[in-house]
């Protein structure tokens, strides 16, 4: 039946199931903190948990991981919903850690009752000064020994508000000699006077980590907790933080680690990207040069093409760096299918049809989509004055440039054969206009043996009078290097390419007057575009999703 290679993350999961779990008990999560927007990295992630889901019929929660309130906002929780949908999967429980709060506290209490945690009163420096080395042991606070009864009532006058940020910290009691330093004692909850975008006022204690994930993952019975590799260390942690709570006849949540995904020629870090926004350096998280799962979707990008591309970038279990060429051509090649094709000029070039009738216009037939199963059409103007590219007309070129030259014929996509008589230049010899001629008898599609008759080279064109102006945006890499955090002398910041944006003014046959914001076009011979979401019926404003093909890897 289903023939597809498993990834290592699928093979632990069969390897569960041969050895007795219960399928229907398989449940997995996508947990983000909400101290940014989603970047394609997170991509990989979402899809492998909801992938999960969908192949084994899995419920799959999202859970905002939300235990930093110095950092989290309910913008970031919308933005991470919104896009999670856009990319087409759905959640089966909307979770937050903050919820479970509560629960943790008294788990917190249960740990202290037993002699396993307990307040530590000294500030972080000393507490880290403690930690050892890997090959050295750590010191034992001078307050590890304090009693239950102690250690009872200063964690609930942590949580009553009566000291101020640093002055105590819940630690774990574990081994401050452990080979692994994670084990020395870690710290469970901290103070912060912070509202909580949740909870607001109701806590000025906040769980680590550590204690919050694994312990969230049991309450909402995951089963298997897929996390990036920097985790890896944690899982011992992870277990015991579990071995506190476990009651018998309950799933027991398992981490297990894989590679993260980087991207060349950009940044997949909340964090970074945040500077990006308050640097100034784009103007907004969802910028379209941004790798943000927003960006990419107002760049133009189908949620196809993002999960596509994670799926052919897979799982792994050591980290590398995916070439964005990958996931332009995932775009490229879903675009192509989906995108109507119309006709755009983005550097203008007029041409007068000096045998075509002042005044008249006609509305010619022209194919939506070849890739289409039923092929549509719609009308474009035809009129004596149009605009070419600027570039597909050279007054000298050689037998190669099958565009326009004196003397010589082109076709004008969906219209007629004409060719170039005479080029009309100001006194400094810039070229005004371009006469022609046309061959009447040549119109596309009609069947005639003039329309049959075979010209190297094909443009495309707009009606002057009938043309759409527009902003067109254009983009370049936002950074000028393929791995701008790789230098550890310079801060990733000063490899950012100043060219990144350009606009220009486009000229768009009329069709497009009525487009959306959203709407994706393939602008034919120039690459995909993309209606921005500031466009207007005012000002119509295009974002260039990419290329017809790949003109980087060069
Ligand atoms: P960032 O540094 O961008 O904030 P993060 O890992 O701290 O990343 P989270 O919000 O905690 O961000 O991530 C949610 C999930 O997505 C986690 O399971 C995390 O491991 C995973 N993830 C984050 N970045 C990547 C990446 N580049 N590749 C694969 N998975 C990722
Ligand atoms: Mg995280
Ligand atoms: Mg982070």
């Amino acid at each position: 039946e289903d023939v597809k290679s498993l990834n290592f993350i699928e093979h632990i999961i069969e390897e569960d199931l041969r050895e007795g779990f219960d399928k229907k008990a398989l449940r997995f999560r996508f947990p983000p903190e909400p101290n940014g927007y989603l970047h394609i990295g997170h991509a990989s992630s979402i899809c492998l948990n909801f992938g999960l889901g969908l192949d084994y019929e899995a419920p799959v929660n999202l859970r905002f991981d939300d235990t930093n309130p110095e950092k989290e906002e309910k913008e970031f929780v919308e933005a991470i919903k919104r896009d999670v949908e856009w990319l087409g999967f759905e959640w089966e429980n909307e979770c937050y850690a903050s919820d479970y709060f509560q629960q943790l506290y008294d788990w917190a209490v249960a740990l202290i009752k037993q002699n396993k945690a307990y307040v530590d009163s000294q500030d972080s420096a000393a507490i880290a000064q403690q930690k050892g080395t890997p090959t050295k042991a750590g010191t034992d606070s001078p307050y590890r020994n304090r009693s239950v009864e102690e250690n009872l009532d200063l964690f609930e006058r942590m949580k009553n508000g009566e000291f101020k940020a640093g002055e105590h910290v819940l630690r774990a009691k574990i081994d401050m000699a452990h080979q692994n330093m994670l084990m020395r004692d870690p710290i469970m909850y901290r103070i912060l006077h912070k509202a909580h975008h949740r909870t607001g006022n109701d806590w000025c204690i906040y769980p680590m980590y550590d204690w919050t994930h694994g312990e969230s993952d049991y309450i909402e019975q995951v089963s298997h907790s897929f996390c990036t590799l920097e985790f890896a260390m944690h899982r011992e942690l992870y277990d015991w933080f579990l071995d506190q709570v476990y009651t018998e006849g309950k799933v027991r949540p398992k981490q297990r680690e894989f590679a993260r995904r980087n991207l060349s020629h950009t940044v997949v870090s909340k964090r970074k990207l945040l500077r990006l926004v308050e640097e100034g350096v784009v103007e907004s998280w969802d910028d379209p040069r941004m790798p943000t799962i927003s960006g990419l979707r107002r760049r133009g990008y189908t949620p196809e093409s993002i999960r596509n591309f994670a799926d052919t970038v897979g799982i792994a279990k050591r980290e590398n760096l995916v070439d964005v060429s990958l996931l332009e051509f995932c775009a490229r090649e879903h675009l192509n299918k989906i995108a109507p094709r119309v006709m755009a000029v983005l550097d203008p070039l007029k041409i007068v049809i000096t045998n075509y009738p002042e005044g008249q216009e006609e509305w010619l037939d022209a194919e939506n989509n070849p890739e289409e199963e039923e092929l549509t059409y719609r009308k474009v103007p035809f009129s004596r004055e149009l605009y070419i590219e600027r570039e597909d007309f050279k007054e000298e070129a050689n037998r190669k440039f099958f565009r326009l030259k004196p003397g010589k014929e082109v076709r004008l996509k969906n219209a007629y054969i004409i060719q170039a008589d005479k080029v009309i230049k100001d006194e400094a010899g810039n070229i005004l206009e371009v006469h022609c001629t046309y061959d009447p008898l040549s119109r596309s599609g009609s069947g005639t043996p003039e329309s049959m008759r075979k010209v190297k080279g094909t443009l495309h064109w707009v009606s002057v009078a009938h043309a759409e102006t527009a902003t067109i945006r254009l983009y370049d890499r936002l950074f000028s290097v393929a791995e701008p955090e790789e230098n550890k002398e310079k801060d990733f910041m000063e490899f950012i390419n100043p060219d990144s944006l350009q606009t220009a003014t486009a000229y768009l046959e009329p069709s497009l007057k009525e487009a959306q914001p959203g709407d994706r076009f393939q602008f034919q011979r120039l690459g995909y575009f993309c209606v921005d979401k500031s466009s207007s019926e005012n000002e119509l404003i295009f974002n260039k999703t990419v290329g017809l093909r790949d003109s980087w890897a060069k």
